[in-house]
């Protein structure tokens, strides 16, 4: 199965959502958890919530990727911050339940000068507290660009973290654009980049997608979204990421810079490039 989607406005509500992404073939979507470039979160109404889940589950829907919001900075600098930034996390999880079964994809942090080890010690705490009250949901740590001093541009970061926290429902979201521009040869050696992510973090743990092409040349750290086809990945790759046999029934979401047509047309390409 195809679980195909991208990332949608969360103002009119869940069920909202549900219903635009249907409208464009997707069964699959994103949203954010809360206000993106800050940390207010609008009240939950739990009859949205339940009609959403209801209709995810009557159109076979698969799993919802939602994603925490980007100032939510787990390894910054500062313990006041962390400790806010932690909090989120854990609002975030509690907020989730709601809609139980889904997953919650976030970027796992910059360390801001710190170094990467106690970065990794920082998140896997906040992930540890935040985790511990067991809510029904997958929790999914991004891979990312190495922009600047991200977190989570190597296999290796993921796995430490992944290994600290020690629980099974703690995962990845495998950003196409992000790994690239990381050094990860997606283009050209797709079979070879699964296989180090089998053999560093475990395939079993690769639980979504972000399907984004991007602006800038391989391994540049700059994580710059561009179409399906348009950017230095190319439209050859996402058809071999989709039909690869390691990646059948997970979702992939689309990030890339449109509105609803833009996505409506990405989907109906890359549908038609799905051979299974
Ligand atoms: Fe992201
Ligand atoms: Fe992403
Ligand atoms: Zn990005």
């Amino acid at each position: 199965m195809l679980y195909l989607g991208c990332h949608l406005s969360a103002s009119a509500g869940n069920l909202a959502m549900v219903r635009t992404a249907a409208t464009i073939d997707a069964n699959t979507f994103a949203f954010f958890t809360r206000n993106p470039r800050g940390s207010r979160a609008k009240p939950q109404d739990p009859a949205d919530c339940a009609a959403a889940m209801e209709e995810i589950h009557r159109l076979g829907f698969g799993p919802l990727v939602a994603h925490g919001s980007y100032t939510m900075n787990l390894c910054t600098a500062d313990p006041g911050a962390r400790e806010f930034a932690a909090q989120v996390l854990a609002e975030d999880l509690q907020r989730m339940a709601a809609l139980p079964g889904q997953y919650y994809n976030f970027h796992p942090g910059s360390h801001v000068g710190q170094g990467v080890d106690a970065a990794v010690e920082q998140i896997s705490n906040a992930l540890k507290a935040a985790m511990a009250l067991d809510y029904p949901v997958t929790v999914l740590l991004e891979t990312m660009a190495g922009k600047g001093s991200e977190v989570g541009g190597r296999f290796e970061e993921l796995k430490a973290i992944i290994d600290a926290v020690g629980r099974e429902d703690l995962g990845v979201c495998l950003d196409t654009c992000h790994v690239y521009d990381a050094g990860y040869d997606i283009v050209n050696d797709l079979d070879s980049v699964l296989e180090e992510f089998d053999r560093i973090v475990g395939i079993h743990r690769l639980k979504a997608l972000h399907l984004n092409d991007s602006k800038n040349p391989f391994a540049s750290h700059k994580d710059r979204h561009e179409c399906i086809g348009a950017g230095s990945l190319g439209l050859s790759t996402f058809e071999a990421i989709i039909n690869h046999p390691a990646l059948q029934g997970k979702p992939m979401i689309l990030e890339t810079p449109n509105e609803l047509p833009g996505y409506a047309s990405e989907i109906r390409t890359l549908r038609s490039l799905y051979r299974q």
